[in-house]
């Protein structure tokens, strides 16, 4: 648990220095050129020391469905998502698997898992994407992805008056599970912590956002959920509350410093003030969000008015990747065109800032991540700068960020623990589990959804379609 990373590129200021980093169980304990060797050495030399990143947004098991989604918005798209949801706990396991490991290979030391929980073994799902992490060595934030409502409560009604079908599972029994979770799971000093994440306004009671407040307070948990991902969510938010969904979620508690929502694409400037106050964070899936056409999420204002923004892959059936490095760079240009004023534009430091910093302080652990700080925990990750990508020597963040890194992650560490060394990760067997994935799954270009074409004209309607 002891090393030493010898002569190794930090940036520093506008520039960059070469330093060895010294880590005692776990802690960054020194940084500083020519240090004593403590423990293990590692040779840094050409290659560019970053705190690891965040992938603050993801839902492993859509890694089963990645590449065969329909072109759909959100509402569709979910319909059709959970029509072929895996049910079984294998395929969940080998997905949390391949999410940790695409996540580590881009970037990432920490993944944010909105975890859909198969009906009926909903503590096994999440013991089981646990167990994965753990293998592998991530940092996981577990967060079991919770509703009360049944799907088409997710779509606006406009004119029309809808029945919907209850939710299978009681509010109630829904709360006690997430509590028996965090009692069996939440360990935050061992890497795995538990998360109360209803999935959104759009299909969740103000019983369960409270519930999960309750649960958040009593155990100091982290917040987590969608909010206003697209229009439809917007236009249901004033048919259900009369208000905006952050109005709402600010008047009911559920935004402080804890709370970190995915998406928020179609804010207001009030909304955008009360996510500023309530110190809430911001995470950027451009991808998915591109993806389902829901819109380019208002990130530099966020910036502007002080709020903190990470970024997400969200789950591999809408982005249909989980390249953390993709996400960070299409999550920074993207916003060129929607702002003239170029002074604004994120800056490939400011990006990796945001997916280390703006990720720790999402997840209430910046005292302990997010920076090559002296005291902070070592998650950690040094990039190769003599692979091709990354040639010729330019600005190693500015290629990093811009460029179309591939293969670059040379070594990972997690809390002072070495998942990824010479490119490739040590804890677990990858060739078998690419073997895995392909046994568990075959080619596939034909399949229909039934609950799409039941809920198809509803959605086209109230739309204005
Ligand atoms: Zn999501």
């Amino acid at each position: 648990m002891n090393f030493t990373i010898e002569n190794a590129l930090i940036p520093v200021e506008d520039d960059y220095t070469t330093v060895d980093v010294q880590v005692n169980l776990g802690i960054i304990t020194a940084i500083a050129p020519q240090l004593e060797v403590v423990g293990t050495a590692i040779n840094g030399e050409n290659k560019l020391l970053l705190p690891g990143f965040f992938n603050a947004h993801t839902h492993s098991s859509e890694m089963w469905q990645r590449g065969i989604m329909s072109m759909l918005p959100l509402e569709l798209w979910l319909a059709e998502l959970y029509d072929f949801a895996p049910l079984d706990l294998e395929k969940v396991y080998l997905s949390a698997l391949g999410t940790a490991v695409e996540t580590l290979l881009s970037g990432g030391t920490s993944v944010v898992d909105h975890l859909v929980l198969i009906p009926g073994k909903e503590l096994e799902t999440i013991a089981t994407a646990v167990r994965a992490y753990q293998e592998v060595g991530i940092r996981a934030f577990v967060a079991p992805l919770i509703q009360d409502e049944s799907i088409t409560a997710g779509i606006p009604s406009g004119e029309t008056q809808q029945n919907h079908e209850p939710y299978f599972r009681s509010t109630q029994a829904t709360l006690e599970i997430i509590e028996a979770a965090v009692q069996q799971f939440h360990r935050p000093e061992s890497g795995v912590n538990i998360l109360v994440a209803p999935t959104g306004i759009q299909l969740c009671s103000d019983a369960l956002f409270d519930g999960c407040r309750q649960l958040s307070e009593k155990y100091n948990l982290c917040r987590h959920s969608h909010l206003l991902e697209t229009k439809a969510q917007e236009k249901l938010a004033q048919e259900k509350y009369g208000c905006t969904a952050v109005a709402h979620l600010k008047r009911i508690g559920f935004l402080d410093y804890r709370t970190s929502l995915a998406h928020c694409v179609h804010l207001t400037d009030n909304d955008i003030s009360i996510l500023n106050q309530t110190q809430s964070t911001v995470v950027h899936n451009p991808l998915s969000n591109l993806r389902l056409g829901s819109g380019i999420a208002p990130i530099l204002k966020y910036r502007q008015a002080g709020v903190n923004v990470t970024f997400g892959c969200d789950g591999a059936s809408s982005n249909d990747s989980q390249d953390l490095l993709e996400a960070i760079k299409i999550g920074s240009i993207l916003h060129n065109v929607t702002d003239l004023d170029y002074q604004y534009w994120i800056t490939p430091r400011q990006a990796v800032g945001m997916a280390a910093l703006g990720g720790a302080k999402g997840l209430n652990t910046a005292d302990k991540l997010g920076s090559l700080s002296v005291g902070k925990k070592a998650d950690l990750v040094l990039y190769d700068l003599t692979n091709l990508s990354l040639l010729p020597r330019t600005d190693p963040i500015g290629l990093l960020v811009l460029g179309r890194p591939s293969n670059v992650v040379n070594s990972a560490w997690v809390n002072g623990k070495q998942i990824v060394a010479d490119g490739k990760v040590t804890t677990i067997d990858v060739e078998k589990l690419q073997q895995e994935l392909f046994n568990h799954s075959q080619w596939d270009t034909q399949r229909q959804s039934q609950t799409v074409a039941q809920i198809e004209a509803h959605y086209r309607l109230v739309m204005g379609l």
